[in-house]
């Protein structure tokens, strides 16, 4: 299980531990980001119907998913999973009026195992990603779709064990814990020989598992003794809180360090995630600045009376789902076919290498990702300030900037996207080559198999950078 990285703990820092083992900590973070939801949800009810003077669509597409995508996910994770507020009902709900009821099976029920992987998650992320057009322009689409998140993560929290919702059905999860394994941080154990330690010798009793007094047990399932990816782990620190040895560290680490160990197991829910997930931005950038008007009006199906509208935006649906399910990961296959075809050995078979390479597209993935959010950003931020003045848009002017003129920043967004692109590429190939070489037998093969896999990694790169050029 040891891990070929280089990794600093950063609970040596004293001040920085107290912090992280303050019981306050958690619940004042959810609180504050609590208040900005509900205010997304009343503004989108009762505000101006106008996505671009509305708290609620400036805040959640311009704000929370940018802040998201540029800054929390590739440098910190999953941290925004520790302060979430979305499963905040629920959370409270199950930990502190639950318990009085004892175990009741009602309360306690168990997650399908058929489901016991990231499909259901993915076709909710679909779903979600389909209707982006009408929940970005639309603030009562987006209010009710955080309403139906919070609902949606407090039944689930009422009915099954643990962070359950988190695990297996929230669509910002999706893409927040795939990332996560990109980041420079991670929680791990500091000596697995002392997990090790049996009870008898003096040895725990796997609390940060099953709980103690000092906290829950891991509320993502999670065994940190055998946990080798940050994809699961949702930061929250319960497990610094419980573990009697002090044996759980909070490590800084290179980036995508984790991508390059071997005993990080692959498998094929988590491969279609990443290649979903390298789809999207694509697909967004598509609709939103590429250079067809027609496809943006189709994807809007609130613009739509009439049967000829409903079936345009029924080809729309077809072609995201196309593109997504169908192109993509069908270009992937052929890939992966022709790798094993040029690496020269049948041993390797088609399935291993489409689900182990997927793996490699999430720097590209996550660097596409980046890049919308960076153009997304210096398009629309005049927003922002206009919406913090008057965020009904009922013709309130609290910061004097109401009537700010939309001024995007389009400059440099052409070469700051071939920079995003070229490095998702090259760390893309990085990745890649790693898995390759930990599968063929020598440099020569894996050298070969790559061939078809970077020639694909190279043509996305050059369709997204193409509709900002
Ligand atoms: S997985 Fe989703 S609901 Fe759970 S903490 Fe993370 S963002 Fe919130
Ligand atoms: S409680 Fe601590 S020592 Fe025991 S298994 Fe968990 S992390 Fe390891
Ligand atoms: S308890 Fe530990 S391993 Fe589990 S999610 Fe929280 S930080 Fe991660």
């Amino acid at each position: 299980m040891e891990q070929p990285y280089k990794r600093r703990n950063l609970l040596k820092n004293k001040l920085l531990k107290r912090i992280i083992l303050s019981r306050n900590l958690q619940p004042i973070a959810t609180l504050l980001a609590f208040a900005p939801f509900i205010f997304v949800a009343v503004t989108g009810i009762i505000g101006i119907s106008s996505g671009a003077k509305n708290f609620s669509v400036v805040f959640t597409w311009i704000l929370w998913s940018v802040l998201l995508a540029l800054l929390l996910v590739p440098f910190l994770g999953r941290s925004w999973c520790f302060l979430c507020p979305i499963v905040w009902p629920g959370e409270l709900i199950q930990r502190k009026l639950w318990k009085r009821f004892g175990s009741s099976k009602l309360m306690n029920l168990r997650w399908p195992k058929i489901l016991q992987n990231v499909w259901l998650q993915i076709f909710i992320f679909i779903f979600f990603g389909i209707w982006m057009v009408v929940l970005v322009t639309q603030p009562f689409v987006t209010a009710i779709a955080v309403i139906m998140l919070i609902t949606g993560a407090t039944v689930t929290f009422i009915l099954f064990p643990r962070r359950s919702f988190c695990r297996y059905l929230c669509p910002p999860g999706l893409f927040i814990g795939l990332y996560s394994a990109y980041s420079p941080i991670e929680v791990r154990v500091k000596d697995r020989n002392i997990c090790l330690t049996p009870t008898s010798e003096g040895g725990c009793e796997k609390e940060c598992y099953s709980g103690s007094e000092n906290g829950y047990g891991c509320p993502w399932f999670e065994f940190p003794q055998n946990m080798v990816s940050n994809i699961d782990c949702g930061l929250c620190t319960e497990c610094f809180k419980t573990c009697p040895r002090d044996n759980i560290a909070l490590n800084a680490r290179p980036f995508g360090a984790e991508l390059k160990s071997e005993s990080m197991r692959r498998k094929p829910d988590e491969a279609w995630r990443a290649l979903i997930l390298l789809a999207f931005p694509l697909v967004y950038t598509a609709v939103l600045f590429g250079p067809w008007a027609w496809i943006k009006s189709w994807g809007d199906l609130l613009l739509y009376t009439n049967s000829v509208g409903m079936v345009q935006h029924f080809f729309y649906i077809i072609l995201i789902i196309d593109i997504v399910l169908g192109i993509i990961p069908g270009l992937h296959l052929l890939a992966s076919m022709g790798s094993k075809l040029l690496s020269g050995t049948k041993d390797i078979s088609t399935k291993r290498l489409f689900v182990n390479y997927a793996y490699a597209y999430i720097p590209l993935g996550l660097m596409l990702w980046v890049g919308f959010n960076f153009s997304l950003l210096m398009i629309e931020w005049s927003y922002i300030p206009v919406v913090l003045s008057d965020p009904f848009g009922a013709g309130w002017n609290l910061l004097g900037t109401t009537h700010l003129p939309w001024m995007p920043i389009a400059l440099p967004i052409p070469i700051a996207e071939v920079a995003f692109a070229l490095s998702g590429v090259l760390l893309s190939l990085k990745v890649g080559y790693n898995s390759l070489i930990a599968i063929y037998p020598n440099r020569k093969q894996a050298v070969r198999a790559l061939i078809p896999f970077a020639i694909l990694t190279t043509a996305i790169a050059i369709v997204y950078v193409w509709f900002y050029i």
